[in-house]
């Protein structure tokens, strides 16, 4: 047992931060009340004046295969990222898969985060292999995870409608030769981890994503579907993050990705869609009626043009919404603390109407409960209260983020940083204290980081090439793509020239 006495917990519906006493048990909160709390006479004290006690922020998308790739793009589109793929993050060892979650959990713990979505990709399928190294970095640095497969049978330019077409004949054969495993044979690879998983579910937990529905057959979504119910194990994929998306899959399925999704019976209430741009109200409707969560990234969704979501209209519609920071190679620090004030300053931009814009307390609420229950953690995570996990943020009051404090919960949101992150509790665990991850040797991580960067830059010197070679086409085409078809869509014939 311990107990956390002097702390000040956050109510973030009252806008308040009064002081509370917490008393844990093993990983749980037992009880919350008023300074001076009873607590048994071998309970361990952890002194907490000064600080103020929040929930662990819950990233609800992340990949954490983009963390070896952190800063290497910019003036990207989704699809020029996706065209870079193969370069950023190719040809990486089990050790290079480690090292790369094991850079995010750092990152995410020293800025308040307790948990993720992490959708991870391996080429040209999962392994059981790459998934425990994985999950091994996030239970050394004693972060929480939900580790998804991120799969497909279809690489991007297979997916893109025309694109091929489009190509030089030197180009196309170059990514004729990326090849990715039949779907079969990945969603073996996805029932081998879900037997064999030998990590605490609780800790790190496994689910399945179909990495985005063009790029994967319709016969492997509903295998993916089966097998998340079959193994009741969450289900996560990419839904209209961009409008070459959008345009692509009205053009191939005769129907948004989100109604073609619903035809398939994949939406559900374990069923998460990450981003979520480009909805109509029908799309909106058939997510928040089959209980089914959004994964809102706010900084990856302008960092590469993608859009603004309607995240107010999918929350007055009942759908529930978490928010996410997506990956390190296009967003590109892992902090939920910018994610939640980008969510709501994109909340505030998208129209006039004030009393339809997000709130703090909406925005925080998101951050925690919306993505606990996104990562199907609905009870276990995103609150300081009895039977809840022991996940809690220290925030220093006396960090100049909270000088002068006059609303908390606006300041946690709109003001923090992470700057102000003293210690971070896991489970009832210390993994941050002093503003510093006690449970991974920061100097090794960096000479570790930069040896591996250092040899996969001259191992994907090919994949570099031809990435830049095909960047302008892939460019060119795409942003023609989505303006020629949106025209016709919208008004039945393209533009005139
Ligand atoms: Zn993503």
């Amino acid at each position: 047992m311990l107990i956390i006495r002097g702390g000040r917990l956050l109510d973030a519906h009252a806008h308040t931060a009064e002081p509370a006493d917490i008393l844990v048990d093993g990983d749980t909160i037992r009880e919350v009340g008023r300074p001076g709390l009873p607590a048994p006479a071998d309970a361990r004290t952890i002194a907490a004046g000064g600080r103020i006690l929040m929930p662990g922020l819950v990233n609800a998308h992340t990949h954490s295969h983009g963390n070896l790739a952190k800063g290497m793009g910019d003036r990207w589109t989704l699809e020029l990222l996706l065209n870079a793929g193969p370069w950023i993050s190719g040809n990486r060892s089990q050790e290079d898969k480690y090292l790369s979650a094991l850079i995010g959990a750092v990152e995410m713990v020293r800025k308040g985060c307790t948990a993720c979505y992490d959708l991870f990709y391996e080429f040209p399928a999962p392994t059981l292999e790459g998934l425990d190294a994985v999950g091994r970095a996030y239970a050394e640095v004693g972060m929480r995870a939900v580790v998804a497969p991120m799969m497909a049978d279809r690489t991007f330019y297979q997916a893109i409608p025309g694109l091929l077409d489009e190509l030089p004949t030197d180009l196309r054969e170059s990514v004729a030769r990326l090849v990715l495993a039949p779907w079969p044979v990945s969603l073996a690879a996805t029932r081998k981890a879900l037997d064999g998983w030998k990590l605490d579910r609780e800790q790190v937990a496994l689910a399945v994503a179909p990495t985005i529905p063009l790029h994967c057959s319709d016969d492997f979504l509903a295998g993916c579907r089966d097998v998340a119910r079959e193994y009741g194990v969450g289900l996560h994929t990419h839904v209209a993050e961009s409008k070459v998306q959008a345009v692509a899959g009205l053009a191939k399925y005769g129907k948004t990705l989100t109604a073609h999704l619903d035809a398939l019976k994949v939406l559900g209430p374990n069923f998460t869609a990450a981003h979520a741009i480009w909805l109509d109200a029908d799309d909106i409707a058939r997510l928040a009626d089959h209980g089914a969560s959004v994964a809102h990234n706010p900084g990856s969704n302008m960092r590469l043009g993608s859009g603004l979501a309607a995240v107010g209209a999918m929350r007055e519609r009942g759908v529930n919404v978490g928010i996410g920071t997506d990956a390190a190679s296009c967003s590109d620090n892992l902090n939920m603390f910018e994610s939640m004030r980008l969510a709501s300053m994109v909340s505030k931009v998208q129209g006039p109407d004030y009393a339809r814009w997000l709130t703090t307390e909406d925005v925080l609420e998101m951050a925690t409960v919306g993505s606990a229950r996104a990562l199907g953690f609905a009870s276990a995570l995103g609150r300081i209260a009895p039977g809840y996990k022991a996940d809690i943020v220290f925030l220093d009051a006396s960090h100049i983020n909270f000088v002068p404090l006059n609303d908390p919960t606006n300041q946690v949101v709109h003001t923090e940083d992470g700057g102000a992150v003293d210690a971070v509790m896991i489970g009832g665990r210390m993994v941050v204290e002093d503003g510093r991850v006690t449970t991974v040797d920061a100097g090794k991580l960096a000479a570790m980081a930069e040896a591996a960067v250092a040899r996969l830059r001259v191992a994907n010197e090919a994949t570099r090439t031809l990435a830049q070679r095909l960047e302008p086409v892939v460019g060119t085409f795409c942003r023609a793509l989505a303006g020629r078809e949106y025209h016709v869509q919208r008004y039945g014939a393209p533009p005139a020239r």
